[in-house]
């Protein structure tokens, strides 16, 4: 874990992404978002700004900056395009995954290529019949000599054509183990092929896809953590998809700060009746809700955050972020349309783009009905009673 960062490098490096945003991204966000179409120039620059190797330690070429600066990045990429947070997402996941379970050898090889985002991360839990119930991966990786050979169909590989490094939940003798499955970038490599690209409601311009392992082989040192880490594979990945739901609480508040900033500028401007609509009641208890779930969307977000920086157990705190966080930016984003009115609903403003962007959140990291036994069996946990 990376020391506490210097308030003052976090708010600079926030407020450098929040001018790239407002420069480079949101005069293409939504042309791009409409047409589906990959920012590859808009990733050059995240690139350039270290973004790929923020969590990274800066012994291995990151930034070594700390959860609360990754954070502060994710919301204001989110506010942009919510997707391009999920270009970093997996990717942070998976450095993480190497950085805390990884040998040391995975932890020189990988780290230093995630860094500078050469190498791209993907996260490859679920299954077409295995989605919140983890337990039910098919995916095999049988022991052949000094290999393993893979072979099943994983789901939802978020980045997964663009990745050159696949973090594989597959199963072995030992019960669930993480791969480390070295990639070439593109629809075919080895045994891996990508099945079909997943056409979705939001969250477009980044890839989300089916690939197929047909006797992929892969070295028996691709396995996450070594021998050790035969059998552990999912126990690295829950733990991992804690930052994951810290980072989706962030994305739900840099959606939400977008459609209530957006929503707050219209009511000033657009007359009804003679007066601004901001002067009409109606409108201003919507301003007032979205404001309040905001920041406290914000607050439960940041407190994950330092929970999991002073090195606590999060599961309960991160839940929460992310079950608040994501229902409030699906509520409102619906108010932003709302008080945008017919504009609202057209394509013509970013509004509707929030709107079918804010349900991922919902779904993503491990869906809300999830996240709620998470928090639940957490609150147990922590509140026993002597009998
Ligand atoms: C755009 C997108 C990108 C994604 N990217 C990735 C990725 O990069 N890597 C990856 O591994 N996965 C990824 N996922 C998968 C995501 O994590 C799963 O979709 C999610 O965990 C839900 O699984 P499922 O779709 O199989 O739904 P199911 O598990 O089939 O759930 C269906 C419904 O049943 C509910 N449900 C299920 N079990 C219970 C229960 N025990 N109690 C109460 N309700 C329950 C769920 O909440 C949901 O409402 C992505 C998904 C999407 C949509």
């Amino acid at each position: 874990m990376n020391p506490p960062t210097d308030p003052e490098v976090r708010a600079e490096l926030i407020a450098t992404v929040r001018r790239f945003v407002e420069r480079d991204v949101n005069p293409v966000a939504s042309e791009l978002e409409h047409a589906d179409e990959y920012p590859a120039a808009i990733v050059a620059t995240m690139r350039h700004l270290g973004l790929f190797g923020v969590t990274i330690a800066d012994e291995h070429g990151g930034l070594g900056l700390d959860l609360l600066t990754y954070i502060g990045v994710i919301e204001e990429l989110a506010a942009g395009w919510m997707s391009l947070s999920g270009i970093l997402n997996t990717h942070v996941m998976v450095a993480n995954l190497i950085a805390d379970s990884g040998t040391d050898e995975q932890r020189a090889r990988w780290l230093p290529t995630l860094a500078t985002g050469d190498v791209r991360g993907a996260l490859s839990l679920s299954e077409p019949d295995a989605g919140s119930d983890t337990g039910a991966l098919t995916c095999r990786a049988e022991r052949d000599g000094d290999e393993y050979v893979i072979t099943g169909t994983k789901m939802w590989v978020t980045n997964g054509a663009r990745a050159g490094l696949v973090a594989l939940a597959a199963r072995t003798d030992e019960g669930i183990t993480c791969f480390l499955i070295d990639k070439e970038p593109g629809d075919r490599y080895g045994g891996i092929t990508v099945s079909r690209n997943i056409g979705k409601l939001g969250y477009r311009g980044i890839e989300t896809v089916e690939m197929v392992y047909d006797g992929h082989r892969v070295p028996a040192a691709a396995v996450l953590g070594g021998t050790a880490g035969l059998g552990r594979g999912r126990h690295f990945i829950l733990a991992a998809l804690e930052v994951g739901r810290i980072n989706i609480a962030a994305r739900a508040v840099g959606v939400a700060r977008a459609a209530f900033e957006a929503s707050i500028r219209y009511a000033q401007q657009r007359h009804t009746f003679g007066v601004p609509i901001a002067e009409h009641q109606a409108i201003q208890l919507k301003l007032a809700d979205m404001a309040t779930k905001l920041e406290a969307a914000r607050l439960l977000t940041r407190h994950a955050a330092e929970r999991r920086s002073a090195g606590e157990r999060t599961d309960v705190e991160a839940g929460m972020a992310k079950l608040f966080a994501s229902e409030a930016a699906f509520e409102i984003a619906t108010d932003a349309m709302r008080i945008h009115g017919g504009m609202g609903y057209t394509t013509e403003l970013p509004v509707e783009r929030y709107y079918r962007d804010a349900p991922l959140m919902i779904i993503g990291e491990g869906t809300n009905e999830i996240q709620r036994l998470v928090i639940a069996r957490g609150l147990l946990r922590r509140h026993p009673i002597d009998e």
